[in-house]
């Protein structure tokens, strides 16, 4: 009997906490729709057998880059003896605490200046993960996703000096992508010093309802790609105390 009332008792308290919530803040993956830098694979899913033709299970292989779709950059990206992708320290990926700048009101090509994050200071801590909310995800697909407000290089260094490791976009680079390509200033700034940058994210203006100081976690896990510079990841959201 001493082994069943625990049980039940436990039953009863999942019965009893409320539900929590899970944000997807992840771009889906879809066979040849998913924007790649010049140069980067397209995404593609391989159907190798399906239980529909009489196959023992259904199996796909993957076209994919260290790059595609919300992913995380890590300093090998831009820096010959930086942190590999599996090597990052997954405190920071897990359950961080997470705060959203709102500048969705930031225009094409539009510097991001620490001026623009002021009201923000005051949470920015380590073991923070800061995402930067331009709305520029309603763009993915279309031909101006490239043209996203940018972070100024000085705003991402006075970040950094507030101990902010994690940083996360809802545009394919913290850095102007011009005609040329991408300027690679933030990245090697932050790549540089150790930190860890998080690319198209999707949908964070829905963070921005239930965002309250420290109660908003993230979780931001990278496949562990040995000797890779990055790695697609399943970015989730939550309210610790719904
Ligand atoms: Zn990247």
């Amino acid at each position: 009997m001493g082994e069943i009332i625990p049980a039940q008792a436990a039953l009863q308290q999942s019965n009893d906490s409320p539900k929590r919530t899970i944000i997807d803040l992840t771009h889906p993956l879809v066979s040849s729709e998913v924007p790649a830098c010049d140069g980067h694979p397209k995404y593609a899913v391989h159907c190798l057998s399906h239980l529909s033709r009489g196959d023992v299970a259904t199996c796909h292989s993957l076209t994919m880059g260290t790059h595609t779709g919300t992913h995380v950059d890590a300093p090998y990206h831009f820096v010959e003896d930086g942190i590999t992708v599996d090597k990052l320290d997954l405190t920071l990926l897990t359950a961080a605490p997470a705060v959203v700048a709102d500048l969705r009101w930031k225009k094409a090509r539009e510097p991001i200046r620490w001026e623009d994050l002021g009201k923000y200071e005051n949470q920015l801590r380590d073991g923070v993960a800061l995402l930067l909310c331009t709305g520029w995800s309603s763009n993915w697909k279309r031909s101006n996703y490239s043209e996203h407000p940018f972070l100024d290089v000085e705003a991402a260094k006075k970040i950094m000096e507030k101990g902010v490791r994690v940083i996360g976009l809802d545009t394919m680079s913290p850095d102007e992508v011009a005609e040329e390509g991408d300027t690679g200033r933030v990245h090697r700034i932050w790549l540089g010093d150790g930190g860890i940058i998080v690319e198209n994210m999707n949908g964070l203006e829905r963070l921005l309802e239930v965002s309250s100081e420290a109660d908003l976690r993230v979780s931001l896990l990278p496949l562990r790609l040995v000797d890779c510079d990055g790695s697609p990841i399943r970015a989730v959201a939550w309210k610790e105390h719904p």
